[in-house]
């Protein structure tokens, strides 16, 4: 079971689930996910989709399940916050006791946002973070960290197999064109020819992870051992400013944009920069897909989808 599975990470995740063979069934109520991301799968008889909100109990039976379900970016989990943080804590406490009844091991789709504006450079998953508990990404990272907390309790508590993966910025193919998040942002821009907007001075950094190496990751974590519980970071630990990806995306696409820049939102982390040491060792786990190939196959699937 893949819940959010109708959303970028989600539908690439069921895609790869049924060419390993198994039977999926996507949980999805299309807050910013859309059917069309999982349209090509649908007249596989392994394939199930099941419009749901996870924030309301789910009585199904499952093996595995992959909790994605959430909002992810900042345009798109601030319009409702606290449907936001329903999603992460509700959606937990049902899919957790989902897992308790059928045993089922549960993996937990966490995020780089759990360090907030991190002071310790990488990031390891021993930080435990700098994270505003009243601002406007608050919904968003509180939630997070509040499902972690009940994984490791129903862990600790009922001996749940959990799994948490701590997801740091991924792009690729499906990524919602409107949803603001940079890379589908600068590609989009790019390609109309719009100016590409920086926000602050593009000093702040990312490292960006393709979403086929994110994918290889998730399913490398839910085969490990019962004693693996993670927190493991997963990203791509090669970082980039802003304004270098800016640069990167002009590179791909050519044509007329030019660089202007708007204020900075607040509490945006000004660095970021995945530590995959515990994901390295326990999974022999590690990005392969550099920047400039990952957005030439990103750049193809939005020239296709905005047909131009
Ligand atoms: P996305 O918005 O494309 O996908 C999330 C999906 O969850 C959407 O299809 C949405 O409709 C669905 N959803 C939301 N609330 C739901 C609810 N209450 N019940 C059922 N479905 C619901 O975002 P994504 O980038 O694919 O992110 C997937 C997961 O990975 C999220 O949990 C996100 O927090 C996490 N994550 C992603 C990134 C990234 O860079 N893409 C980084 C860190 C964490
Ligand atoms: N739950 C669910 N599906 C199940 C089992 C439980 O959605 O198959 C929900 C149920 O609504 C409950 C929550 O998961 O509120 C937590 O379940 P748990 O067994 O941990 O707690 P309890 O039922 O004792 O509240
Ligand atoms: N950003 C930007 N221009 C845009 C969209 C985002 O400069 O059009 C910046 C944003 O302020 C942040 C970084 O890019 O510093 C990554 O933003 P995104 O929303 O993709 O992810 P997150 O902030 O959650 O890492």
């Amino acid at each position: 079971m893949v819940t959010g599975g109708g959303g970028f990470l989600g539908s690439h995740l069921c895609e790869r689930l049924l060419n390993d063979g198994c039977d999926v069934l996507c949980v999805e109520n299309f807050y910013s996910g859309t059917r069309d991301n999982v349209v090509h799968l649908m007249n596989n008889p392994h394939f199930e989709l099941m419009r749901h909100d996870v924030t309301f109990p789910l009585y199904v039976e499952v093996d595995e399940i992959y909790n994605l379900a959430c909002p992810a970016s900042p345009i798109h989990y601030q319009r409702d916050p606290v449907q936001t943080t329903k999603t992460s804590v509700h959606g937990a406490i049902n899919m957790l006791g989902l897992a308790k009844r059928t045993g089922a091991r549960i993996l937990q789709a966490s995020t780089s946002e759990v360090y907030g504006d991190p002071e310790v450079h990488p990031q390891r998953e021993d930080y435990w973070g700098h994270v505003n508990p009243i601002g406007i990404r608050s919904c968003y990272d509180e939630g997070k960290r509040c499902a972690e907390t009940l994984f490791f309790d129903y862990y600790r508590q009922h001996q749940l197999e959990i799994k948490v993966v701590r997801i740091f910025n991924t792009y690729g193919p499906r990524m919602h064109p409107n949803d603001g998040r940079v890379v589908s942002n600068f590609i989009v821009q790019a390609l109309r020819g719009e100016d590409i907007t920086i926000y602050g001075d593009g000093s702040q950094t990312r490292s960006f992870c393709y979403v086929d190496d994110l994918i290889e990751g998730f399913v490398r974590m839910m085969a490990t051992p019962s004693d693996v519980t993670g927190p493991f970071n997963m990203g791509n630990p090669v970082e980039f400013t802003i304004k270098e990806l800016a640069e990167a995306v002009l590179k791909s696409i050519g044509g007329k944009s030019t660089l202007i820049f708007k204020p900075l939102p607040q509490d945006d982390p000004k660095q970021r920069q995945p530590d995959i040491t515990m994901a390295r060792e326990k999974l022999g786990w590690e990005p392969k897909v550099k920047l400039q190939d990952g957005l030439e196959r990103t750049v193809a699937y939005f020239r296709n989808f905005l047909a131009l």
